[in-house]
């Protein structure tokens, strides 16, 4: 069995001030890593082909985007033929005129393989799910975790329901219901723990082959935007269906068991301190770079310095010509800078200010999902000013884990507040030792203040922007078998 495995991934942020260009995308992604180990792991014959990631952002220029999408195939067919073939992509990409490029993508893939080939694709769970990416793939996998820590596993998944299709030995059908819901749901914490439990419970004790419980990526702003589920059975109808129909009403039921967690960035700081022990952390969740923001947003920095307060550390802010006055005024010296607050209006005004540059670490790393390698990010700093610690940087990466913090001589567990530009990843590493963790809603590119933003193709009725019912679930559709 000769296997070829391939990769072009982007999340794409339609209200995002950061563009995307060719020369963003770079050739690593952990997704593409897990799936090439899954299938490696069978024996059989695997070959690498294109590896193509950007950072999240904006939608990619029509021609970039055709560029890459062309090396993909391109490689498929000079380097074939192949029994499988196994694409790590996002699920949540946009370019100029391709609302769906992962079904744009998979349908190239299709018309240059013979019918006979088996297509397999792994999915982020902030993924937009069309129907033509089910109908021309033979399995869809998405991931269940956020944060992500299932790739492996869900690439293991893929990988060996492939290699069993191939081989003619399971007939997938796949029921898919799309969710009229605008949310997401934090993984580790009830109630959506137990969604997840009930449907790996499934796939483990009942004949489901896979379920895929999507959370979608609203900001991509595109008509199949919104929460999915997907139960792939082996020729099972019915079972599929059922339990399809009966997962999708679970995530109904919790749409805002997550997203009510979010405060106001005044109420993120209306806290009694005598009740916890550890640092409070405040996720700058409005200003996750990791959803394709600037990570130069300033509203929590200015309401932190207009409260007074102090033993106060902030991570990640990127600010290239800020860190560049930073290095060349050097450790020890005081300087005015106006800090963030570049990439657009969402990102607030510039906060200006005369910082002491603390730090500066010219080979600096910060943790990746865990698991994985760090980040090499190159230089970072620590300014203050009146006893606000901030980590400047010129890399936008979300913050995955207090590393970001101790690179630049910052003890994280010695502070009162933590801020961190990070939507959910952190939360796993920063829950052992944080004495509360609050989710605050900056109004910024990644806002779940939908009502805020300027959708322009989302689809209708979606849940909270329209008056919308668990009767507007609309019954499964079955592909495959
Ligand atoms: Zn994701």
């Amino acid at each position: 069995m000769r296997i070829f495995v391939g990769g072009l991934i982007h999340e794409t942020n339609a209200f995002s001030p950061v563009p995307t260009y060719l020369a963003d995308y770079a050739d690593h992604c952990v997704s593409y890593e897990d799936l090439y180990a899954a299938a490696v792991a069978t024996g059989c014959e695997v070959v690498r082909g294109l590896c193509a990631r950007a950072a999240p952002s904006a939608p990619t220029l029509r021609a970039d985007y055709e560029t890459l999408r062309d090396r993909l195939v391109a490689d498929i067919t000079a380097m074939g033929p192949f029994d499988c073939v196994l694409l790590s992509l996002h699920g949540a990409q946009v370019a100029e005129g391709y609302p769906d490029c992962e079904g744009d993508i998979v349908s190239a893939v299709r018309a240059s393989c013979s019918e006979s080939v088996t297509i397999g694709v792994l999915l982020d769970l902030h993924a937009a799910i069309s129907k033509r990416l089910l109908e021309k793939a033979d399995l869809v996998c998405v991931i269940k975790e956020y944060p992500h820590t299932d790739f492996p596993q869900t690439s293991a998944q893929l990988v060996d329901l492939s290699l069993r299709h191939h081989a003619g030995d399971i007939s997938p059908v796949t029921a898919f219901v799309p969710v009229p819901v605008y949310s997401l749901w934090h993984t580790p914490q009830q109630p959506s723990k137990s969604v997840v439990d009930a449907a790996r419970r499934l796939e483990d004790e009942s004949e489901v082959l896979h379920i895929s419980l999507v959370h979608g990526f609203p900001w991509s702003d595109v008509a199949d935007a919104g929460a999915a589920v997907l139960v792939t059975t082996d020729g099972d109808r019915e079972r599929a269906l059922r339990y399809a129909r009966e997962l999708a009403r679970s995530l109904w039921d919790i749409r805002d068991a997550d997203l009510g967690h979010y405060q106001t960035i005044d109420a993120s700081f209306d806290v009694n301190f005598n009740e916890f022990s550890g640092p409070l952390v405040i996720a700058d969740a409005g200003d996750n770079p990791g959803a394709g923001t600037g990570s130069d947003a300033t509203w929590i920095l200015h309401e932190v310095v207009a409260r007074g307060l102090a033993d106060v550390a902030m991570a990640l802010f990127c600010d290239p010509q800020a860190l560049a006055q930073v290095v060349a005024a050097g450790v020890g010296s005081t300087l005015k800078l106006a800090l963030g607050g570049y990439t657009n209006a969402l990102a607030g005004k510039p906060f200006v200010g005369d910082f002491l540059v603390e730090s500066i670490n010219n080979s600096a790393k910060i943790d990746a999902m865990p698991g994985y390698d760090p980040l090499e990010v190159g230089t970072m700093a620590a300014i203050s000013y009146q006893g606000v610690r901030i980590v400047l940087g010129n890399y936008r990466e979300q913050v995955f884990g207090p590393r970001v913090f101790r690179e630049v001589g910052i003890e994280p567990t010695a502070q009162s507040i933590l801020v961190v530009k990070s939507a959910q990843h952190f939360y796993n590493a920063f829950a052992t030792f944080a004495g509360k963790i609050v989710y605050c809603d900056t109004p910024c590119s990644r806002t779940v203040d939908f009502a805020s933003l300027p959708f322009r193709n989302r689809r209708s009725p979606i849940w909270p922007l329209d008056d919308c019912s668990v009767n507007d679930i609309p019954s499964p559709v079955l592909f495959g078998g």
